[in-house]
């Protein structure tokens, strides 16, 4: 007889259903995870990421438990970069570890086949069978056919609520007007001459918004990762005249590169496309679109941009990376208030305090923009004042038993989401999300009257940091700083001692 009955079933082995699941197994759950592709990691691999940004805020590790020990498996591989602190902050904040896809890949397979993790790839969620205000059971659809499945427990990973709005969970979409951050289609151009590249960028410093050297703070980068590693974000006196009068297809009027884990390949998280993630025909047309803008503006540094001489378009995103999709209606909503204020719950089950980094939910900046000077037209950044707790509650939906979410699509308001959508933060939702069905199952409770206390313990027991240790935190002031003065001293940087951002205890 086929298998169809599970303890938890994970929907999406992404970010975030990659620790669920994990976490999931690990509790001793039977435990299924459905991924559509024939990979793992989602956005952070199909998505073309190459960039977890960020574990900090300013110089204090917030993020840790199984995300940090997933990092430190990549890292052990050569596979990625430890976290290296941006001498300004940019788009992926003060921190970030640069990582290659195979590597994410490979280590999530691996974690997850020892957690005794049964996955099925190639395997697309279809339906939610729901009776009694409760989720029972899943139909998905691959190379067998259709089948459905049971579970006691069910984690939404979709990174879209697709099981949650299947199920009638109630949920919102974008800002008032409901429009939701762009989407991109990440590329990775490669054979870059990249001390060329770090020449051209010094010798046109004011042609950035931001530039930054990345340095790393507590373990060297491997061996086989070694490159300078640093990011501009501007190119305007070449790039922007050749966009407005068309020679270049973009929806920018900038250029973002960062160096990767991989010697000569330069990431590009410059084109934009302004599509429903969840109408398949709207989806489609952002793949036309952000295929288009990444061959053009490839060419454009091919042919104005020294070290792209003989470079080449390497490698793009399996799907769209869209920033923004369904937030659920949670027992709690987070709000940019409690972001941005630093705010402590009791229910916390993380820390974070990314900036709200909000992208420009219209299109084109400049189409639609009169005065093309303004170079601040492509979003909001906003800092945080402090570290915020994000409550469990935010992973519960309102009015449905038996399912909890983790990943960009917790119940949060739009501007809140600028920052918690981040990898790091989704990451830690998902090992809360597998401990949290452990102790429902265990208790026999529903999802939303657990034990918190019980599953804060079970989290810091996995080495999740949810309360500020101020010893800690010096400590890491102290390593940053000294990385920092240690780098400015000996090496020729983008970065002066001026406009490096230092942060007070
Ligand atoms: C362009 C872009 C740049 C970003 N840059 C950064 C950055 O630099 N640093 C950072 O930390 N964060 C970054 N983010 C944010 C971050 O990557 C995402 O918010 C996060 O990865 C979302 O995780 P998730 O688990 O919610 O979804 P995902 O990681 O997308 O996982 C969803 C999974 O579900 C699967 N799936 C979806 N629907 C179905 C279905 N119906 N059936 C079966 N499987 C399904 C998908 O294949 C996927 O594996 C960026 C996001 C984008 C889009």
């Amino acid at each position: 007889m086929i298998k169809n009955k599970y303890d938890v079933i994970v929907v999406g082995g992404g970010t975030g259903g990659v620790m669920a699941a994990i976490a999931a197994g690990r509790e001793g759950l039977d435990t299924l995870l459905i991924e559509q592709y024939g990979f793992l990691g989602g956005t952070a691999t199909a998505g073309g990421l190459c960039n977890m940004a960020s574990f900090y805020f300013r110089d204090e590790q917030v993020i840790k438990g199984l995300p940090q020990e997933f990092m430190d498996r990549m890292v052990a591989r050569g596979g990625s970069t430890p976290h290296l602190r941006a001498l300004r902050s940019y788009g992926s904040g003060y921190y970030a570890s640069l990582y290659n896809r195979e590597t994410y890949k490979n280590v999530a397979l691996e974690m997850c086949e020892e957690a005794g993790v049964e996955i099925l790839f190639h395997t697309y969620f279809v339906e939610a069978i729901v009776s009694g205000g409760r989720i029972r059971g899943v139909t998905v659809v691959n190379k067998s056919g259709l089948s459905t499945y049971y579970a006691d427990v069910f984690i939404d990973c979709s990174g879209d609520a697709d099981v949650a709005a299947s199920a009638g969970a109630a949920f919102t979409m974008g800002n008032a007007e409901g429009l939701i951050a762009p989407g991109s289609l990440m590329f990775d151009v490669a054979n870059v001459d990249i001390d060329r590249l770090h020449d051209y960028v010094m010798s046109t410093l004011d042609d950035y918004d931001v530039k930054t050297e990345q340095i790393p703070v507590r373990a060297p980068i491997p061996e086989n990762l070694q490159q300078r590693q640093f990011v501009a974000q501007g190119f305007y006196s070449i790039f922007r005249d050749k966009a407005l009068s068309g020679e270049v297809y973009t929806q920018k009027e900038s250029i973002l590169f960062t160096t990767t884990a991989l010697p000569g390949v330069i990431s590009l998280n410059s084109s934009r496309v302004h599509n429903n993630p969840v109408d398949a025909r709207d989806r489609t047309a952002a793949i036309l679109d952000g295929h288009k803008q990444a061959a053009s503006i490839t060419d454009f540094l091919i042919r104005y941009v020294p070290g792209f001489e003989h470079a080449y378009l390497a490698d793009s995103g399996a799907e769209i990376g869209f920033r923004e999709s369904r937030h659920i209606v949670g027992e709690y909503t987070m709000t940019a208030e409690d972001v941005q204020r630093g705010r402590h719950f009791d229910d916390v089950i993380a820390r974070y305090g990314f900036p709200c980094d909000i992208h420009k939910e219209t299109r084109g900046s400049f189409y639609d923009h009169a005065d093309k000077s303004d170079r601040t037209v492509e979003g909001m950044w906003i800092e945080n004042d402090d570290v915020y707790d994000l409550p469990y509650r935010c992973l519960i939906p309102e009015k449905l038993d038996g399912l909890i979410i983790a990943g960009k699509t917790i119940s949060v308001d739009h501007i809140a989401h600028g920052s918690t959508r981040l990898m790091p933060l989704v990451m830690a939702e998902g090992q809360a999300a597998g401990i949290a069905a452990k102790i429902a199952i265990e208790d026999q409770t529903e999802l939303r009257s657990i034990d918190i206390g019980k599953l804060q313990k079970k989290l810091i027991e996995n080495g999740a940091s949810l309360y500020r240790d101020e010893k800690i935190r010096e400590e890491d002031y102290r390593l940053a700083k000294e990385a920092i003065e240690e780098f400015l001293a000996t090496k020729e940087s983008v970065n002066t001692r001026e406009d490096t951002e230092w942060f007070q205890l």
